[in-house]
């Protein structure tokens, strides 16, 4: 089956921060954008006599109306660029969406989240579906990033903190400031630390491939089964 072409219209960007932007775009025909929490949707590039394609996962929950949001890394390279290069009005073109890494039913009794960089797009998407419409139940995030700068949509996890005592944010960084009081070091130290004999977990794990398969690979070795991990891997 072919999928759906939709175009969309770029409303606006803001620089999440010094490594990733944070693009706000609406259907250009209207109707609601139906998609699951967490999943991608396949930008097609025009550049020059170069036309191709790139995956995005949805950064924000599903919601009544014609909009959703992308989160992109910034790199030197051409996707990169494209995107950068976007002004308020212009328009884009897409399939999707697509994917299976999404809230699973049933949910878990205790929900974690794994994710480091831009990872955090489709996972932001999924507490936000949760914060909406599921009872608040134990959750933890654990979020691995470079700098302190570079913790994205710390204040919207903060919040979540503040709404629900069982939501722990956790994150953790690589190369931290000398002002940086919290954690250190790579997503993996917590969640041995954290996640250790948690019954009836399921964990959702989204970054680079690397760290995702490494993630894998240290939450069966602690016991759990690969059908209560689910993951997307940004290549
Ligand atoms: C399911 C899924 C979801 C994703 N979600 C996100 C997301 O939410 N946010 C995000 O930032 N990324 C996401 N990604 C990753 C994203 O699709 C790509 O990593 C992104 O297109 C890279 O863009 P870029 O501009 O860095 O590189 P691109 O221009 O796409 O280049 C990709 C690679 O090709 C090489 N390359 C580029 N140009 C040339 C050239 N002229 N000659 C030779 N080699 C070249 C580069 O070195 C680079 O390694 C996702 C990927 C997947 C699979």
């Amino acid at each position: 089956m072919t999928p759906t072409l939709h175009h969309a219209l770029l409303r606006r960007t803001w620089g999440a921060n010094r490594r990733a932007v944070h693009f706000e775009f609406e259907l250009a025909n209207g109707g609601a954008f139906q998609f699951h929490s967490g999943q991608f949707i396949s930008l097609h590039i025009q550049q020059g006599s170069k036309h191709y394609a790139r995956a995005y996962s949805i950064a924000t929950a599903s919601r009544a109306d014609n909009r959703f949001e992308l989160c992109m890394n910034i790199t030197s390279n051409d996707a990169s660029a494209w995107l950068l290069g976007l002004t308020a009005g212009d328009q884009i073109e897409f399939t999707g969406p697509y994917g299976i890494f999404r809230l699973r039913r049933p949910l878990g009794r205790l929900l974690a989240f794994i994710a480091t960089g831009t990872g955090i797009a489709p996972i932001r998407a999924m507490l936000q579906d949760l914060d909406r419409n599921h009872k608040p139940r134990e959750t933890w995030l654990i979020f691995g990033v470079r700098e302190e700068s570079d913790i994205l949509y710390i204040d919207e996890f903060k919040d979540l903190k503040r709404r629900n005592p069982n939501f722990h944010f956790v994150p953790t960084l690589s190369h931290p400031g000398p002002g940086w009081t919290g954690l250190q070091g790579h997503v993996q130290e917590q969640i041995q630390k954290h996640l250790a004999r948690k019954e009836g977990l399921q964990a959702y794990v989204c970054g680079k491939p690397e760290m995702v398969e490494d993630v894998r690979r240290l939450l069966r070795s602690m016991g759990y089964g690969d059908e209560v991990v689910g993951y997307e891997k940004l290549e």
